[in-house]
């Protein structure tokens, strides 16, 4: 989430469907919209689908003109240029700040939301992307520092000198309330696409499960495969996401790592978290993917309520035992099941 956001593309459309059994007329209502600087995609079946739909979005645009880190009326904007005194904001950003906060002690700090100017140093907030030198990097991470944000109630507290940007979460966090109106509107039956990130409630409207495609990230047009969820979040973060190409040939993408300040470069070239709540696998991916291979396995041994798909920068793809049955390939790439108890 990062340069100004405009709403290009605005499209509703209802249509009868036929059951899976062919004797029930169901509904379906699909949006596609452009927010939070992405192509959005949502589907709802049923009867109330066309509310549903309608009030999802509003909550969309209401959620990325609260979370946006580019937006003048913004919390992300009010925080970021307070100076360090305290800002009221809105329940929905405090709990955005919590899971991003949760991440990063659990990622002993690969989740880093105060790396804001850094990302804006290497060009990732407007596109005018550049190599920053090691000792504007240097000085930019002094001020980098996720355990220096407090909150008390709906009072945020950032140091003067430190911005931070939620990107890394926000989407998953919009999944979630889309869900929520969903369910206020008894759907038990739709898909959201966030830019990728992809959101399921229930089932397909014939009972069978939803097929999420998982990209390559060596071929980004083609998948490696696809995984059969229900009410499940299938969230990826990948270096062939936002990335530029230097004018050393080298390729510099969009999830920096904090130890550095560089481009995370650990391993690892996509993440798919498969989990129930989208805010925390959206941070869980961002985490995982600047960890790396061997800290994302440990993560994932200790942690135990979500499962991964890892594609390794030497082309390996590995799987967690929970998702390898719900796992489809669709190249050849051969792949490891990464079991629970395995040893190292
Ligand atoms: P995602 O696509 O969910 O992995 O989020 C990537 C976005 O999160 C980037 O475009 C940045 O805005 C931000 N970001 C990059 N690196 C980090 C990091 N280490 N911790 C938190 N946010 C990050
Ligand atoms: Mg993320």
């Amino acid at each position: 989430m990062k340069n100004t956001y405009i709403r290009i593309m605005s499209g509703i459309c209802v249509m009868p469907l036929l059951t899976a059994c062919g004797n029930t007329a169901e509904t379906v209502r699909t949006a596609d919209i452009f927010a939070m600087d992405t192509y959005m995609n949502i589907k709802a079946y049923g009867s109330g689908a066309e509310s549903a739909v309608t009030d999802a979005e509003a909550r969309i645009y209401e959620l990325e003109r609260t979370l946006s880190v580019t937006d003048e009326a913004s919390d992300i904007r009010k925080i970021n240029q307070a100076g360090g005194q305290p800002v009221t904001v809105s329940a929905d950003t405090v709990s955005v700040l919590q899971t991003a906060q949760d991440m990063h002690y659990e990622s002993s700090g690969a989740l880093c939301i105060s790396l804001y100017p850094v990302l804006r140093a290497w060009g990732f907030t407007t596109g005018e992307y550049r190599i920053p030198a090691a000792d504007e990097i240097a000085e930019l991470l002094e001020n980098a520092d996720d355990t220096q944000i407090s909150a008390d109630g709906q009072t945020v507290r950032c140091p003067a000198g430190m911005e931070i940007d939620l990107g890394a979460v926000a989407k998953g966090y919009t999944g979630d309330a889309v869900m929520e109106i969903m369910q206020v509107h008894r759907i038990s039956s739709a898909i959201i696409n966030l830019g990728g990130n992809v959101q399921t409630l229930g089932s397909r409207p014939d009972g069978s499960a939803w097929k999420v495609g998982i990209t390559d990230p060596f071929a980004p047009d083609s998948l490696i495969g696809t995984v059969s969820v229900t009410d499940k979040a299938v969230i990826t973060s990948g270096n062939y996401e936002r990335y530029f190409t230097g004018a050393d040939g080298c390729r510099y993408w969009h999830i920096l790592d904090p130890a550095d300040g560089y481009p995370a470069d650990n391993g690892l070239v996509s993440v798919t978290v498969i989990g129930a709540c989208g805010a925390e696998c959206d941070a869980l991916s961002t985490a995982l993917f600047v960890e790396g291979t061997e800290q994302a396995v440990e993560h994932w041994r200790r942690s135990g309520d979500f499962e991964m798909i890892l594609v390794t920068s030497d082309g390996g793809l590995l799987l967690t035992e929970g998702i390898a049955a719900d796992y489809t390939a669709k190249t050849e790439l051969p792949y490891r099941v990464v079991q629970r108890n395995e040893e190292p």
